[in-house]
Formats: structure tokens, C-alpha cells, sequence
């Protein structure tokens, strides 16, 4: 059985990583209006698996015999001031995300929750990569600065990228 404790924390998990993946639908969007479309199929790739993340909190509840509860998901922002501030802003994002894991992990350990605990270690390795990637875009943009060549490249390599 799930303790109440992280059922709750859990639940609120659920609701930050469907609020991730309307982030980056959001983006998507962003990088659709400014005709970017390898960028706006790299976070349209990257909602999905922050759907995914969400589904394996989800079944994890579920399986411990636990509750789900769904709240509402706050409106992400909009629109950015170019490639590299949306990069990173999903950069710091994606810190703020290891900060709530980390979190989880060190209640799970608190309760004793081994089980829990075993779940959160998909998520731990995870969230190395996705810090990783999204400063790598950061940084490929810094690189390319105002280079507009750079730009149709780089938008070339993440239109390459596919749902896992
Ligand atoms: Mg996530």
C-alpha cells in the first residue's frame, strides 16, 4: 500500500509533468508560428514523453493500490523572445523537475517506501538526460548566435528527432 503522504505527493507529480508537456506544446506552438519546424517536432516529441512521465506516476499509484486524483493544470506562457530563451527556459525547467524528483526521492527513503523509491530511480537517471539535452540545444544555439545558415541546421537535426 501507498502511504497517504506520497500518494499526495505523487498526485502532485502527476500534475507537474502533464504541466511540463503543456509547456512544451506550447513551444511546439512557438516554434510552428516562426515556421522553425525541426524545433516544433522536437518539443512536440518532448511533450509526449512528459505525458509518458506522467502515465508512469500514474501506474504507479494505481499498482500500489493507491488513489489518483487530477487537478487542474495552470496555463504555461505563451511566447518567448527567441529560440535560446524558450531553450532555455525549458533548461531551468527541466533543474526546477530534478529539484521535485530529489524531493520525492528523499521522502521515499523517509517512509521507507522501497518500492516507491526503486520507481524513482527511472525518473533520477532521466532527468540527467533531460538537463543534458536541453542545454546542449542551449549551448548549439549560443554557437550559432545570430548565424541564420546555423539556425536551418540545427532546426534540420531536431526535426530528426522521434518518439521513443
Ligand atoms: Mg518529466
Amino acid at each position: 500500500m501507498l502511504k497517504q503522504k506520497l500518494e499526495k505527493a505523487i498526485n502532485k507529480q502527476i500534475n507537474a509533468e502533464l504541466w511540463s508537456a503543456y509547456l512544451y506544446l506550447s513551444m511546439s506552438a512557438y516554434f510552428e508560428s516562426m515556421n522553425l519546424c525541426g524545433f516544433a517536432n522536437w518539443m512536440r516529441v518532448q511533450a509526449q514523453e512528459e505525458v509518458g512521465h506522467a502515465m508512469r506516476f500514474y501506474n504507479h499509484v494505481v499498482e500500489r493500490r493507491g488513489r489518483v486524483t487530477v487537478s487542474a493544470i495552470s496555463a504555461p506562457p505563451t511566447t518567448w523572445k527567441s529560440p535560446i530563451h524558450a531553450f532555455d527556459e525549458a533548461f531551468k525547467h527541466e533543474q526546477k523537475v530534478t529539484g521535485m524528483i530529489d524531493e520525492l526521492a528523499t521522502m521515499a527513503a523517509a517512509e521507507k517506501d522501497h518500492a516507491t523509491a526503486s520507481m524513482l530511480k527511472w525518473f533520477i537517471d532521466e532527468q540527467v538526460e533531460e538537463e543534458l539535452s536541453t542545454d546542449t540545444i542551449v549551448q548549439k544555439l549560443k554557437m550559432i548566435g545570430t548565424n541564420t545558415g546555423g539556425l536551418y541546421m540545427l532546426d534540420h537535426e531536431l526535426g530528426e528527432r522521434k518518439a521513443k
